[in-house]
């Protein structure tokens, strides 16, 4: 039987958007291995073909240059949308095209699902909490988001998306899944991403001064890269009738002053703690209510934070101590 239905029991075709970024590159990884052909679309923004070097050579993986801001044209079964520059710093290098690449990156990869009849996947984020006033956050809580500040291009990007993702719902019937990430780490961050658990990492293994912003009492929970990816492909494998958004994280919550003892403790590590300004409009708190990832998925995160902390230490002690470093 040569059939598309006998074919799909087989394999997929899968396309991850971001694919050669932190987060997209584990998923990539874990799509060819459950048996499916992933398409990888990046714009090396800030991924890297490195990330999927080791996949280059296989028969069910396919790397593809392209800026979801622009259309694309391809025959898919399921799209994980990723494509977004996650890290404050790379995020607000170039705002307007962060809100285009959340916005028209959103219509454009909708507008290809809809036309193949996709499933797809938003990488949203617990930024749409912005500050919250709601602790731990439920997704019920519709948020406390300055709409003009520094990190607006992001967290209204973001909303947009989601609100996009919905709409499409509503008025194509498109079968949507959302799921609402929190701060999640470790091997393949790059070194110079600028999030908090890279940045303390990279300096503690240098010895160089450990950069706290504010006081450090504001928190963030930390969920490791393997039980995010768990998370998100048991969104992706629900009934139509399952859309999110679902929280997707570890309730495991920390003040940054926590995050830099432990990395220093862990990592043996001389550097000393130094105090910078705190960015505007910096959350004060975060921490996902994961009851209905509990409840609809089973999924809980298995990693606690000093054993992720210790994987993603060993990853960048062999990245820094590589020759031509
Ligand atoms: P990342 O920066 O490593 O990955 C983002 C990827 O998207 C990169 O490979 C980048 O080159 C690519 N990209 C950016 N703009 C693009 C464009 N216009 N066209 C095509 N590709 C583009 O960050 P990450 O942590 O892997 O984040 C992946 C996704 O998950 C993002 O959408 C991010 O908003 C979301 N997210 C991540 C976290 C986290 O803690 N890691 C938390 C919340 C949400
Ligand atoms: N942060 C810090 N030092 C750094 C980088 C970040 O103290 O070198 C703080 C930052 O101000 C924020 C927290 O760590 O309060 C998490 O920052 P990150 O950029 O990782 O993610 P986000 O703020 O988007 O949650």
């Amino acid at each position: 039987m040569t059939d598309r239905a006998s074919f799909d029991s087989v394999a997929k075709r899968v396309m991850v958007t971001g694919g050669a970024g932190f987060l997209g590159s584990h998923l990539c990884d874990r799509l060819v291995e459950a048996g499916n052909e992933v398409l990888c679309v990046d714009n090396y923004f800030t991924g890297r073909r490195g990330n999927v070097a080791h996949l280059l050579d296989h028969g069910r993986f396919e790397l593809m240059r392209h800026d979801v801001t622009f259309p694309l044209y391809v025959e898919v079964d399921e799209i994980y949308n990723l494509a977004c520059p996650a890290s404050p710093i790379h995020y607000q290098h170039d705002p307007v095209q962060t809100t285009k690449t959340s916005v028209h990156g959103a219509i454009n990869m909708l507008g290809l699902a809809k036309r193949v009849n996709a499933k797809i996947f938003q990488a949203s984020t617990s930024e749409v909490y912005g500050d919250p006033s709601v602790h731990p956050q439920t997704e019920t809580y519709w948020g406390n988001v300055n709409p003009i500040g520094i990190r607006s291009c992001y967290d209204e990007g973001k909303r947009c998306a989601e609100t996009l993702f919905f709409d499409y719902r509503r008025q194509h019937d498109l079968r949507i899944k959302v799921g609402r990430i929190f701060n999640t780490y470790g091997p393949r961050m790059h070194p110079d991403d600028g999030r908090v658990v890279s940045n303390f990492i990279v300096q503690a293994l240098r010895g160089d001064p450990i950069t706290i912003f504010g006081n450090g009492e504001q928190t963030r929970s930390f969920c490791y890269v393997d039980d995010l990816i768990d998370v998100i492909m048991a969104l992706m494998a629900t009934g139509d009738d399952v859309t999110g958004p679902v929280n997707m994280g570890n309730p495991g919550e920390f003040s940054m002053l926590e995050l830099a003892e432990t990395i220093v403790e862990l990592t043996g590590s001389s550097s000393s703690l130094v105090f910078q300004p705190l960015p505007d409009d910096d959350p004060r708190q975060r921490c996902p209510d994961i009851g209905q990832a509990e409840k609809l998925l089973g999924w809980r995160p298995k990693v606690p934070l000093r054993e992720g902390l210790e994987h993603t230490i060993a990853y960048f002690d062999a990245l820094l101590s590589a020759p031509g470093r």
